[in-house]
């Protein structure tokens, strides 16, 4: 007899996990792996945290019962995820306009704001930024949605191509969701400026949009304030929107799946209609949220000691990053390189789109070891001291 899997196809293999496989199986001791998107300190190590250890070590002590949390997770929890998103001063949060469940990372609050919003309006198109991270296409499609790019890297600047992304917004359906990078833009590494989020956020208005923004690396960019610039523009201007958020990389808590979906309502009525429909999403998914990341980064918010602590760490993790922008720049100029890199330091957060081609990619893996993404993309958080005029001088040959 035969069985019910055996016409099933082999699915395509996730493109940076396949990388990690070559890097893995790579017996040369001067491999580098720039594919991933993981912060590593200048050990080539991810790095675990004072300030997570401390409020770990807390927890355990405490020994605390396991129950099941509420579908939403812990107000602790969402309270201090609003506070870093919308300011403690929001009058959107003193309002109690404001709508945030716990999620499984970045991706799981993505997908619950996906499913929902395919039941809050099925017709809608999904919009991604051309390029944009690869989950987001993939994610609402999952969700039943038909998604396509609207314009927004320029390969001759390096930067963004923004009157191309204003025209796309102009020409996009109302009720059009907009997924939007709210900082550090993965893969390009280049972001809107203030100016232009404020463009943004007209556009969306006028033309009845809804924006999603997606928020993944608070804090890797100019601060956690600073890169909170498009959140808090939207939240000025009275329009409702969605944000996902994560503390993967700004907690350096990967593993542990911790992040949030944020809606923005019109009132404290909506609110709670609105987070009634999002718990029923959650309740047939998955039911409530783990317990453990989520106590952490709210206990760390919660402790003045340990909030100052986590500050100076993600600052430490943000000012690695910049020097190794610097530092890549300066030694690929240092190895004779006349064609300009600076746009290296502009890009923010992780990665950088090099301009390298497919073909200088695969010849800085086949010849040196270094692995990168076919795009171009690099990630600046696998560079150190000790590989990174390794890398700026392979770069130099492969050019
Ligand atoms: N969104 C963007 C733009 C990302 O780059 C990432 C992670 O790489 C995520 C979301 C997902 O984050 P998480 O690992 O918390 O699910």
């Amino acid at each position: 007899s035969s069985s019910i899997f055996a016409a099933v196809e082999m699915a395509p293999r996730d493109p940076i996990l396949g990388l990690n496989e070559a890097f893995n199986a790579d017996t040369r001791a001067t491999k580098v792996n720039l594919g991933v998107g993981v912060y590593f300190d200048d050990n080539g190590k991810i790095p675990l945290l004072a300030a997570v250890k401390a409020a770990e070590e807390a927890r355990l002590k405490a020994a605390p019962p396991r129950g099941y949390q509420p579908i939403e997770g812990p107000a602790a929890y969402n309270n201090a995820v609003q506070n870093l998103l919308f300011g403690k001063d929001s009058a959107l949060l003193a309002n109690g306009q404001v709508v945030t469940v716990e999620a499984l990372g970045g991706t799981g609050a993505l997908k619950i704001g996906a499913d929902y919003l395919k039941r809050l309006n099925p017709a809608a198109k999904v919009y991604i930024s051309d390029p944009s991270w690869e989950n987001h296409r993939a994610l609402f499609e999952s969700a039943g949605f038909v998604v396509d790019n609207y314009a927004y890297y320029d390969g001759a600047t390096r930067g963004v191509n923004f009157d191309g992304m204003k025209a796309s917004l102009k020409a996009m359906a109302p009720g059009s969701i907009v997924v939007l990078h709210a900082c550090c833009h993965n893969p390009t590494g280049a972001d809107l400026s203030d100016a232009q989020w404020a463009e943004v956020v007209e556009l969306c208005q006028a033309g009845g949009l809804v924006p999603f923004l997606d928020m993944a690396y608070q804090g890797f960019a100019e601060g956690i304030d600073a890169d909170a610039v498009a959140v808090r523009a939207f939240s000025a201007s009275g329009l409702q929107f969605f944000a996902s958020s994560s503390f993967s990389k700004n907690f350096s808590l990967y593993g542990e799946r911790v992040g949030a979906l944020s809606i923005v309502t019109a009132n404290k009525d909506e609110a709670a209609r609105v987070l009634s429909q999002v718990k029923r999403v959650i309740r047939t998914n998955y039911s409530n949220p783990p317990i453990h990341g989520g106590a952490l980064v709210a206990a760390v918010l919660s402790s003045p000691e340990l909030r100052a602590m986590w500050e100076e760490e993600l600052a430490g993790m943000r000012d690695r990053i910049r020097a190794m922008r610097t530092g890549l720049v300066d030694a690929i100029k240092a190895a004779g390189v006349t064609q300009d890199f600076s746009f290296v330091v502009k890009q923010r957060g992780m990665f950088s789109y090099t301009g390298l081609s497919a073909a200088q990619v695969e010849q800085l893996k086949s010849d040196f070891g270094i692995y990168a993404v076919s795009t171009g993309r690099i990630c600046l958080a696998a560079l150190n001291t000790k590989n990174i005029g390794y890398v700026a001088d392979a770069i130099a040959k492969v050019l």
